[in-house]
């Protein structure tokens, strides 16, 4: 415990929180818990995904995206609606997931959004800037592609569809297998967690956990959202630092569509 005090320092507000949530990562992740250097948000430890294509793989998410000049692309299109809460916490993550009927439009190809999950920290950085919370919408389209949609958060403002979901998460229990609860009085929608700008940036990349699948197509929505430090702080309850390092590019190109 005296690695505690003397790698969680608390001298404000904004290093507090980070604080308590590096707090968090050692305590949750005491086994393989490295030194943590500070109490900065890219001191969370990341998820050790490795072998095979985690570390071979050419095409590896996320990234930190570079900047990248808009280029005329297809447009982002939603059909979301509301749909009763169906959630689970696997100690992981916290999923929300979704019956099909919600619907991803990039031009004319229609993508199923699957579920929801959210990563602290975000996970995919844009132009070096580190995010305290990402949220990956998961799609599929007909051909069996998966699409992830991903919306950044920095610190800010609570986040009204989030103020709403965060009673209803489930705690993570000590034991894997927690069932899907479906909380029919509660009322979701993904439509709410949707930036007013549609511009997105777009990168070939892959599954962030083993076995790092390749052939999955990132959409990384350019605005940002906000979420308070009180709503990133019970995130840190629910589920430990979940975000996979970022990954080299390798070549790849991302564009940026407005
Ligand atoms: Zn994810």
């Amino acid at each position: 415990m005296k690695r505690l005090a003397t790698t969680c320092p608390h001298p404000g507000l904004r290093a507090w929180v980070w604080g308590l949530l590096a707090c968090g990562a050692i305590l949750a992740h005491a086994a393989h818990a490295a030194p943590a250097a500070n109490a900065a948000p890219a001191a969370a430890r990341p998820t050790a995904a490795q072998g095979g294509l985690c570390s071979s793989g050419q095409r590896q998410s996320p990234i930190d995206i570079p900047a990248s000049r808009a280029t005329p692309g297809p447009a982002l299109r939603w059909d979301y609606r509301a749909a009763p809460l169906r959630v689970v916490n696997d100690g992981h993550t916290v999923r929300v997931r979704f019956a099909p009927g919600h619907k991803l439009w990039l031009g004319e190809q229609a993508h199923t959004l699957q579920q929801f999950h959210f990563h602290t920290p975000g996970g995919d950085r844009l132009q070096g800037e580190d995010f305290p919370m990402g949220m990956h919408l998961l799609h599929k389209s007909a051909a069996g592609r998966l699409v992830s949609l991903v919306v950044l958060f920095r610190l800010g403002a609570e986040h009204p569809a989030l103020a709403a979901l965060l009673p209803h998460l489930p705690a993570r229990t000590p034991a894997q297998g927690q069932p899907e609860q479906t909380l029919a009085a509660v009322q979701v929608n993904a439509a709410q967690w949707l930036p007013a700008s549609h511009a997105y940036y777009r990168y070939e990349g892959s599954v962030t956990d083993t076995p790092c699948t390749e052939g999955v197509l990132w959409l990384v929505m350019q605005q940002p959202l906000e979420l308070s430090a009180a709503q990133l702080a019970r995130l840190g309850q629910l589920f430990g630092p979940n975000a996979r390092a970022v990954q080299p590019l390798h070549g790849r190109v991302v564009t940026l569509t407005n």
